[in-house]
């Protein structure tokens, strides 16, 4: 359990790089905390974390994880819901942290930094969980670069699909979320 003083720093970490003080990054430490002291990894080289939305308290629980998206050990699925899974990747320890409190429950201003303070029972709640990570989601060389025999592009970690016994992107298979404009 980590004290008053402590919880201080991490948030004050947080606004830096979030921007403003916000409820989410209150939830966000709190998640983050509980996260760490289930899995408990003795380096952030064991440890891998999901988070489920991309709001405030996303920022939050990689900056007090210390982890991120570009080293792959920050992993996002849009749920749209205020969790994330901490998994020690050494001991295969992982527990999902979710939000507990109520929506009545939220605060305006200076106000909601009491809820930095409150028990976990009164904030957050978590179960363990498996999750099973592919060898092309690791951090780590990647194991598989190709490129798109239709648009040329290189694509990493196995993301491509064999189309006839040949790889393609997913844009060229599936369609993307941009549409090219010919001019
Ligand atoms: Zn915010
Ligand atoms: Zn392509």
């Amino acid at each position: 359990m980590l004290t008053n003083k402590e919880l201080d720093v991490l948030l004050e970490k947080c606004i830096e790089f979030h921007g403003h003080l916000c409820m989410g990054q209150i939830l966000g430490v709190r998640i983050a905390v509980k996260g760490l002291e289930l899995v408990k990894p003795e380096s952030n080289k064991d440890l891998i974390v999901f988070v489920e939305n991309d709001r405030c308290i996303a920022d939050a629980i990689m900056t007090v994880s210390n982890t991120r998206l570009g080293r792959r050990s920050l992993k996002f699925r849009d749920y749209g819901k205020m969790a994330g899974t901490f998994i020690n990747t050494k001991t295969n320890c992982a527990y999902r942290v979710f939000v507990k409190m109520k929506q009545e429950e939220k605060a305006e201003g200076d106000e909601i930094k009491k809820y930095l303070y409150v028990n976990d029972e009164e904030s957050v709640n978590w179960y363990p969980v498996t999750v099973s990570l592919h060898e092309n989601d690791l951090p780590g060389k990647p194991k598989r670069v190709i490129e798109c025999v239709n648009c040329g592009e290189k694509i990493f970690d196995g993301k491509d699909i064999l189309v006839n016994g040949e790889s393609v992107c997913i844009p060229c298979n599936s369609g993307a979320y941009f549409v090219k404009v010919n001019n």
